[in-house]
């Protein structure tokens, strides 16, 4: 059995089941496929690309439904690859990052209205303190970080 991603003309996604790669060509060519929607033949496979699949959807918003959604979840057929490059890019924002701690909130509005160095820092701040900083124009990036690029460095 073989599924296919098919797309009839009108752009309706639907599944196909078939025996084989062939068993949908002739399916097809006798106008025997027909979109689910809209019973459009002209029936067309998708194009098979790897899957990216981006959703807000975090484990922290279960225990507090409130919290907004600002952490993307990734999934990737090339996982390693994807943690590799992650890691690299944490070691480095780390790297050239100063450690405020719990103080980012304060920091990071410190620098915006110029009352202390222009400089990049990281530090914690809570789902609200980062939604208000960004409500109050203050360019920060909420970020999780790999535990072991944090390790590896300290
Ligand atoms: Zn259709």
């Amino acid at each position: 059995m073989k599924v296919l991603d098919l797309q009839c003309g009108q752009g309706h996604p639907f599944e196909g089941w078939f025996a084989s790669e062939e068993d949908f060509l002739s399916q097809k060519d006798r106008s025997l496929l027909h979109c689910p929607v809209c019973g459009d033949v002209q029936v067309l496979k998708k194009p098979s690309a790897p899957r990216l699949n981006l959703s807000g959807v975090h484990s922290s918003t279960a225990q507090n439904p409130d919290a907004p959604r600002d952490e993307i979840a990734l999934a990737h057929p090339k996982h390693a690859d994807l943690l590799t490059a992650w890691l690299e890019i944490s070691r480095k924002l780390l790297s050239s990052t100063t450690d405020v701690g719990d103080r980012f909130a304060e920091e990071a509005r410190k620098i915006h209205y110029g009352d202390a160095p222009q400089r990049a820092i990281r530090g914690q701040a809570t789902a609200h303190e980062t939604r208000e900083l960004l409500e109050e124009g203050v360019a920060v990036l909420p970020l999780l970080l790999p535990e072991s690029s944090k390790t590896t460095l300290q």
